[in-house]
């Protein structure tokens, strides 16, 4: 199979920036943030060489995305590391691996606690299944089907009850609180210009899960913070996440970074590369006898 770079909407960050008042895009500060969850393969190629070149004289930074310990290895780790820079990528500052982070996502989540905007959400998938058919229908949104208000609805007796049980739970953000507090919110994405942020379609998102004290959504909007990005690039398959990103930055007093959302790579079918594509990790293709150059070239860098 292979890979069919998407029409080259990619390498114009520049003339995006032209003549633009200082936004933080001068000397942009990007990153690459991959989950360490298998191989890297040419889709991946593609982002991280993005951030590098959206980054220009700036900085590009690479992240690990590794709060999920059930699914992430260290072998994975250390592969993608070695991968980024056999295809030419380095990185002046160390990797921040969000795994040794976990203090920093629940200082966030304390201080969202204290604007009293969190809830913990006792439900297993099979409750949230029961009460979206009894029911009958339920709103979806960027993530599936939005979260029912179960716990939301809980009385204080009710839910003192069910800690002290010690029942396990997850923290979940009352998004239309969250929204009314903040009000109408803004963000910029180079590729598709100035964006209304809709929250509120994620319904009550988990922050923190019930194994894990954090969640994608507030572990990315707080590293991005700390680590300075001022230009977040990142696959369209995560356009969607950024109205509630850009919440999270409005609650936490959060810079507001801009935003690079850039097409994905697809086979020749138009089926976006996925880790079941073996053959087109950077692995194998190195073992093919590909060289850096050639894979650059594969996936839109030439
Ligand atoms: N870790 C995410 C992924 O591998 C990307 C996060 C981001 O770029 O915001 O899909």
């Amino acid at each position: 199979m292979r890979a069919k770079a998407p029409s080259p909407d990619y390498g114009t960050v520049a003339t995006h920036h032209q003549g633009q008042p200082s936004d933080g895009m001068h000397a942009p500060i990007t990153r690459f943030a991959p989950s360490p969850t298998g191989l890297l393969h040419l889709g991946h190629a593609h982002s991280a060489l993005f951030a590098r070149r959206a980054a220009g004289d700036g900085t590009f930074l690479l992240r690990l995305e590794d709060i999920d310990a059930g699914r992430c290895r260290p072998d994975f780790a250390a592969s993608i590391e070695e991968d980024l820079a056999w295809l030419g990528l380095d990185w002046p500052r160390p990797v921040r691996r969000q795994s040794a982070h976990f203090a920093d996502y629940r200082a966030a989540l304390a201080r969202l606690e204290a604007m009293d905007l969190l809830y913990p959400c006792f439900c297993t998938r099979r409750d949230i299944a029961e009460e979206i058919a009894r029911a009958g229908a339920a709103p979806h949104g960027p993530e599936g089907t939005l979260y029912p208000g179960t716990c939301r609805r809980l009385s204080p007796a009710e839910r003192a009850d069910r800690l002290e049980s010690g029942a396990p739970y997850a923290l979940r953000l009352a998004v239309d609180d969250a929204a009314c507090r903040t009000g109408p919110l803004a963000w910029h994405d180079l590729a598709y210009g100035p964006m209304a942020a809709e929250p509120a379609t994620f319904g009550d998102v988990v922050l923190a899960r019930k194994d894990v004290p954090a969640s994608y959504h507030l572990a990315v909007t707080v590293d991005d913070a700390l680590q300075g990005v001022t230009l977040v690039t990142r696959g369209e398959d995560l356009f969607a996440a950024t109205h509630l990103h850009r919440l999270l930055q409005a609650l936490l007093d959060l810079p507001v970074p801009s935003y690079h959302h850039h097409r994905l790579l697809t086979d020749e079918s138009g089926r976006r590369l996925a880790k079941r594509d073996r053959s087109l990790t950077l692995r194998a293709l190195r073992q093919a006898g590909h060289s850096p150059e050639a894979v650059r070239n594969m996936a839109g860098f030439p």
